[in-house]
């Protein structure tokens, strides 16, 4: 449904391209694949080996970027009169060329959110992010971990282990330069040393990379993806805290690690963990309705793989029922408002039983995993979020 749209707008967004004379061609390289350029998109400049290019780049992330690339042009074109000018306009660049990353990499994100079918539109949009990091942040290479960290997922969605390895290899020679220079990331925190904390998110995030690759091509120990997944963990508790969906990613790969192997115990016990991060940054945006929602709740399979794996494990578990309150909540987010009615109806149902079971087992008598007070704040929130998603219809 999602690939259609995209498509069609694709298809809708094409323009007529300038040709390049041959010699002219080789002051330009193509946006995807650094070739030798032949034609030139004559709004923004972006310039491409082939019209297949081209078009790959229209449905990964040409339309939404050309109208700023236009613009960063049309400013450089026109050179300051004052060096207040010159503040002003090295600003505005700035801005300009940071919302064209933040745009590349969405987009890139949003095809891998579409799977295995859209991996190599993810890998283009990834690949321009890339280029463009290089290009317009020179002295600036973490700029560049990003889009390599995408282009790594898509190489994993692909299952080309070959190609995840040399990117996340890239990524961690780039880190590892600004690593010596930060030293103890913890001490580093401590002291507010400028950008050590994103670092640290940079460096669990290249740690969840190696884990998951590993756990899915299935050749390392379960002790060595175990220890990426665990420093993982302990760089994002430093960088974002333990309430961060970023930490809760952490052992939500753990997590699936035991799932995979049939340990459902052991993987209850972390998806539990990832289950209870997830309600508390769902909760703090419904008693919070104006905050910014992390962009992992838009970007994200966790949530719906979990209410999988505990409709088929665990379906009388309060855990189903908090992820798929969780889930309601993506779904208002999303803007997807009958889903989200349709399982608040569904936790619902589950939560009028449980209550009634602890009202028939009499005061004293535990329910392992209901805690009474949850249930009714639960049933709470989700009254509110009715009431948002109708006021917001
Ligand atoms: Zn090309
Ligand atoms: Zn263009």
């Amino acid at each position: 449904m999602q690939k259609g749209r995209q498509q069609k707008e694709g298809a809708m967004q094409s323009i007529p391209l300038n040709a390049l004379a041959t010699p002219k061609g080789h002051r330009y390289l193509c946006d995807i694949c650094g070739g030798i350029s032949t034609v030139m998109c004559p709004l923004c400049r972006s310039s491409y080996c082939c019209q297949e290019h081209y078009e790959l780049d229209v449905l990964a992330v040409h339309p939404s970027i050309c109208d700023t690339l236009a613009e960063l042009r049309k400013i450089s074109a026109s050179p300051p009169h004052s060096e207040k000018d010159r503040e002003t306009q090295d600003a505005y660049r700035r801005n300009l060329r940071e919302s064209i990353m933040t745009v590349a990499e969405r987009a890139a994100l949003e095809h891998l959110d579409g799977g295995k079918e859209r991996a190599s539109t993810a890998m283009v949009a990834a690949l321009r992010c890339l280029r463009f990091a290089a290009v317009s942040f020179p002295d600036e290479p973490l700029a560049s971990v990003r889009p390599l960290f995408l282009l790594s997922e898509a190489a994993l969605q692909a299952n080309d282990f070959t190609s995840v390895h040399k990117y996340v290899l890239s990524a961690r020679r780039l880190l590892q330069v600004e690593r010596e220079r930060v030293g103890d990331f913890l001490v580093g925190i401590v002291h507010d040393i400028p950008r050590t904390r994103d670092l640290a998110e940079l460096w669990a995030d290249l740690h969840l990379l190696l884990g998951r690759a590993a756990h899915v091509q299935g050749k390392a120990s379960l002790d060595s993806i175990n220890k990426d997944f665990s420093l993982a963990a302990y760089y994002s508790s430093l960088s974002q805290g333990v309430e961060s969906l970023q930490y809760g990613h952490c052992l939500y790969w753990t997590g699936m690690l035991y799932a995979d192997m049939g340990d459902t115990e052991t993987a209850r016990r972390y998806f539990g963990q990832v289950v209870s991060v997830w309600a508390k940054n769902c909760w703090f945006l419904i008693d919070n309705p104006s905050m910014q929602s992390d962009p992992l709740l838009y970007h994200d399979n966790v949530v719906p793989t979990l209410v999988q794996w505990y409709g088929e494990h665990l379906p009388s578990h309060m855990d189903h029922q908090r992820i798929r309150f969780v889930s309601s909540c993506v779904f208002a987010i999303l803007g997807r408002f009958d889903e989200a009615i349709q399982v608040i109806g569904q936790v619902g149902v589950a939560l009028a039983d449980r209550e009634a079971a602890l009202q028939a087992a009499g005061p004293g008598s535990a329910m392992s995993d209901t805690d009474p007070e949850e249930l009714r704040v639960l049933t709470a929130r989700m009254d509110m979020l009715r009431e948002m998603i109708n006021n917001a219809n």
